[in-house]
Parts: structure tokens; sequence; C-alpha cells
């Protein structure tokens, strides 16, 4: 689908280019016609997009699992945001490497499901609260969560719903972003009070 299209489908909500599975010429195209935030799921794929672009101004997000090991490679990039923070021990082993203030999701294992990164939705508000009392220099700006791997539109309603309560509840504690939505359920995403869908597939084709 066209980025036109969809930007026009979307309204206000914040769009985020995932870019994992395409070239620096996809990232190019889009960026070519105003798109400035992609996303990425590996510190290394990261680094080399942003290296092979750097003279292009682009907001890179890492929405992917982060290796104890990969800490300070994705650190040394400035990500602008830092999507998949999914503990306070994880939270607490970035923070301490930090030394500028990097903005952070909580992400949010909605769908209870197994294969997916996340807390676990009925801690999230207290695991919230403590990496925000003891993390100086990560600033929690909101949740992030990905739909439930589903044939079953309820499912996944269920499980962005739960999302967006917990955002809620987050919100007078500082959370600005809800980060849900992907190229297969983002309509609902939104329906269901997404402000911010992160797209791949939809967008190279
Ligand atoms: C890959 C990925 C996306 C984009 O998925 P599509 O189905 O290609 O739109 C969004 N969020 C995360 C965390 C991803 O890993």
């Amino acid at each position: 689908m066209r980025l036109d299209e969809i930007l026009n489908k979307i309204g206000s909500t914040k769009l985020i280019a995932v870019s994992k599975n395409v070239t620096e010429n996809e990232v190019l195209e889009l960026y070519s016609q105003g798109q400035m935030d992609f996303g990425e799921n590996r510190v290394q794929e990261l680094k080399r997009k942003k290296d092979v672009l750097h003279n292009l101004n682009l907001n890179w997000h890492f929405i992917g699992r982060l290796q104890a090991n990969k800490i300070n490679h994705l650190l040394a990039l400035h990500p602008i945001l830092w999507q998949s923070c999914e503990s306070l021990s994880m939270a607490l082993a970035v923070d301490k490497r930090l030394d500028y203030t990097l903005d952070c999701l909580l992400q949010i294992n909605s769908a209870h499901e197994e294969s997916k990164q996340g807390v676990d939705p009925n801690v999230a508000i207290d695991e919230f609260l403590r990496i925000k009392q003891s993390c100086k220099n990560l600033n929690l700006v909101g949740v992030m969560s990905i739909g439930a791997h589903s044939d079953d539109i309820k499912e996944i309603q269920k499980s962005f719903e739960s999302t967006y309560k917990i955002y809620e509840n987050l919100q007078k504690y500082g959370a600005k972003i809800c980060s849900m939505g992907m190229s297969s359920d983002y309509e609902l995403a939104i329906k269901c009070g997404s402000n911010m869908i992160r797209l791949g597939t939809i967008l190279y084709k």
C-alpha cells in the first residue's frame, strides 16, 4: 500500500516504518516521501542502516529483543525511542550504562503468549512505576504491545483493549504513547486507542 494512502487512513496516529526486512533503498524511498521514523529489531542491522544513511536525519526506534551483550552497541546509536523494555532488571541494566536520557516504552505481553516478550499485564503498572522510580536515565513515556497472534479478531481486540487500559492508568504517571498495531491489525489497534503503529510488510507491497 502507498505511504500517502496509509497516512490518510491513520490520521493523527504516528507511523513507524519497520525496515527490518528491507534494504536501505526502501528506507530512502519512504524518506523521499516524507517518512522520518523507522524501526529495527536487531541492533546490528540498526547500526548498519544508520551508518549507510548517516546523512539523513532519521529517527530510529528499537523494537526488538535486546540481548545483554548488545546494550552498549544500542546506546551508542542513540535511538529516539527504545520500545521494547520488558522488565525492571533489563531497565536497570540499560540505565546503568546510559550517560544520556533515553525515552522508552514498557512492552506488555497482553495476549499472555509464551513466545512473546513483555511483562504480564497484571504486573505492568507496578513494573512501570518501579522502573520509573529506579532508573534515572530512562524516561518511560508509554507502553508497547504486539496484538494476539490469532485469526479470531475478538482475541486480538481483547489484547489491544488490555494494553489500552494499562496505558490509560499510566497516563497520570507520564505515559503518552500507546504503541500497538502492525500490518495485519493496525486499523483495529487505532480503534482501540493506539496512537503509534509499527508497519512493515504492508508498506512494501
Ligand atoms: C516486524 C515488527 C513489526 C512490523 O510487522 P509487520 O507485520 O511487517 O507490519 C512491528 N512491531 C514489531 C515489534 C516487529 O517486530
